[in-house]
């Protein structure tokens, strides 16, 4: 069995490569989160791009616990705005996670816009303590609503209307309809066979 370090606090993305770990038939791989690994500072996510973001987290982790570890980084790129928020999306408003003013300003921002195309993206890394990096990138196609919809999810979801939905914005998908679909459910199908190896 080998333990792979999952460098976030968030349940829900160790469940979610959980989840695609079964898909794919790999076994006796063991995740461990951050709240069951011993304690280290958070590095300083000082990257221009996600991937930079990913890697940073992804060796900080392998490095502190020995564990190969993946990290990811992701956000919402919005066309009419020159990609952004990107890699600020957590903290587009100023304060990291608010996401009620994360989406209020970017709906003030896009009122005049028509062109609402937009896409989430993530970036993957799995990282090893003998300095193996792999890195993979998933994107989600999709459109700003101009009101928000839905209860599920997290983020910019009541705001993102994906392409594939159906018409449903992502905050009205089940988390088993949004992980078969989403940008972090791309991303991780890439990396698994990279964590498959390692055994
Ligand atoms: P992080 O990579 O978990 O730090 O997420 C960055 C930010 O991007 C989040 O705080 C959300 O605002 C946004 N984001 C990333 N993925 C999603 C998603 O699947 N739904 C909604 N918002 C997302």
């Amino acid at each position: 069995m080998v333990k792979i370090l999952v460098a976030s606090r968030n349940q829900g993305k160790v469940r979610e490569l959980e989840q695609v770990l079964r898909e794919l038939n790999i076994e006796g791989v063991e995740l461990v989160s951050l709240h069951d690994a011993p304690p280290y500072p958070d590095p300083v996510e000082d990257g221009l791009t996600f991937a930079e973001n990913a890697l940073l987290k992804a060796r900080a982790g392998a490095k502190a616990t020995g564990l190969p570890c993946v990290a990811d980084d992701s956000g919402l790129t919005v066309k009419a705005l020159n990609g952004m928020p990107g890699i600020l999306s957590a903290r587009w408003s100023g304060t990291h996670g608010d996401d009620q003013a994360n989406n209020d300003l970017l709906l003030a921002q896009m009122a005049d816009i028509n062109d609402r195309r937009a896409a989430f993206v993530s970036c993957c890394v799995l990282a090893t303590p003998g300095g193996e990096e792999y890195t993979a990138e998933g994107r989600w196609e999709g459109e700003l609503l101009r009101e928000p919809r839905g209860e599920n999810g997290f983020g910019y979801d009541p705001l993102f209307q994906p392409a594939d939905a159906d018409g449903r914005s992502s905050a009205e998908l089940s988390a088993e309809e949004k992980n078969a679909r989403s940008h972090r459910g791309k991303a991780l199908r890439a990396l698994a066979p990279h964590l498959a190896a390692l055994q």
